[in-house]
């Protein structure tokens, strides 16, 4: 079967295509056809290699995808040959106090498929069965491979992290990215209003559709000072910020007096420089953030079945293409997620 393979940290050429074995489901896996996997930006740290995180190479990455089922190991229930299915991208021990308490992602021995385990680049990937939860008939094989790492990111990030609700005034930075259009949307459904950043015109109109209130093209305006015009010089309540350092002392200076930076990820640098003074002199939260449980992301598959969240589709590429996916998220010339199709 064909995957995505990377030997060793590096550029666009890290990204083989290899012919491997066909995986067989352990005990307790089942083997999924892959229709479609989502690209993140996660996988292009995974290439590179970043301070921190340590892959298992080779590996196969990827983190997203839908699919059906094709094979079931031995102990499986509740799940048979033939099922429509999305890939829930993390797992952990399962018995621990943060698992417990539904905070996966603070489990000692949390991972990412594609960043921790071998991911979803490929035809067939054999996952645990508590991995595959069921798609619903109304989402498509497109969709359920779109939606849930950035959407399940942006819900814990909004709602279980900063309390997003009625009124607030939202920021999300970068509302072209996965993420940002996921975070829009969340934001808007909970009855805040929201500010999007965008490097093009083009994107503005794009974020506009998504439900974004106002637009701020980084590349032309001054974010600061849009911020500040467009709430009246007071700010904003919630900054959702995935790109770092380029713009972390703007978008600290964004909030309003007791607001809260929320931050997922750091695609320009995320060695930030922070000045203590508007962090206590304005009582001001920065709070990090990262993926979120199976609980939440069944809630995200119920809204997305009944379109009140829509997943952002930017193309769909051959999986041979993969290297040209990772360009455009490098690039930033993408609008959503990037779907391969083995
Ligand atoms: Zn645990």
């Amino acid at each position: 079967m064909k995957a995505v393979l990377i030997r060793r940290h590096g550029g666009y050429e890290a990204l083989e295509i290899a012919d491997l074995p066909a995986p067989a489901p352990g005990p307790g896996q089942a083997v999924l056809q892959v229709k479609f996997a989502g690209l993140n930006h996660l996988d292009t740290f995974v290439r590179r290699g970043m301070p921190g995180l340590k892959p298992p190479l080779p590996m196969i990455p990827g983190s997203d995808a839908s699919g059906v089922v094709a094979e079931v190991g031995p102990g499986v229930t509740g799940l048979k040959k033939g099922d429509r299915v999305f890939v829930s991208p993390g797992y952990s021990c399962g018995h621990c106090a943060a698992c417990y308490a539904g905070d996966d992602p603070l489990c000692r021995d949390y991972g990412i498929l594609g960043e921790h385990a071998n991911g979803t680049d490929a035809e067939l990937v054999a996952l645990p069965a508590e991995n595959l939860m069921p798609l619903p008939e109304s989402i498509s094989f497109e969709e359920g491979a779109a939606f849930p790492l950035v959407f399940l990111t942006a819900w814990r990030l909004l709602v279980g992290r900063a309390g997003v609700t009625v009124g607030d005034e939202v920021l999300v930075q970068a509302g072209g990215s996965g993420v940002g259009s996921a975070a829009i949307q969340i934001a808007k459904l909970h009855g805040a209003r929201v500010i999007a950043t965008v490097g093009s015109d083009d994107k503005a109109d794009k974020v506009r559709a998504l439900g974004a209130d106002e637009a701020i093209n980084y590349r032309k305006q001054d974010l600061l000072e849009e911020v500040r015009r467009l709430t009246g010089k007071r700010g904003v309540d919630i900054l959702v910020d995935t790109v770092g350092r380029e713009t972390w002392d703007k978008a600290l200076r964004s909030l309003a007096r007791g607001g809260r930076l929320v931050t997922c990820g750091a695609t320009s640098g995320y060695e930030a420089v922070t000045d203590l003074r508007y962090l206590f002199s304005r009582g001001l939260t920065i709070l990090g953030s990262t993926m979120g449980n199976r609980a939440e992301l069944l809630k995200i598959a119920g809204l997305v079945a009944a379109r009140r969240l829509k997943p952002v589709i930017d193309r769909v590429l051959p999986l041979e293409k993969v290297a040209e996916g990772h360009r455009a998220m490098a690039e930033r010339t993408l609008f959503g997620k990037i779907l391969l199709r083995p």
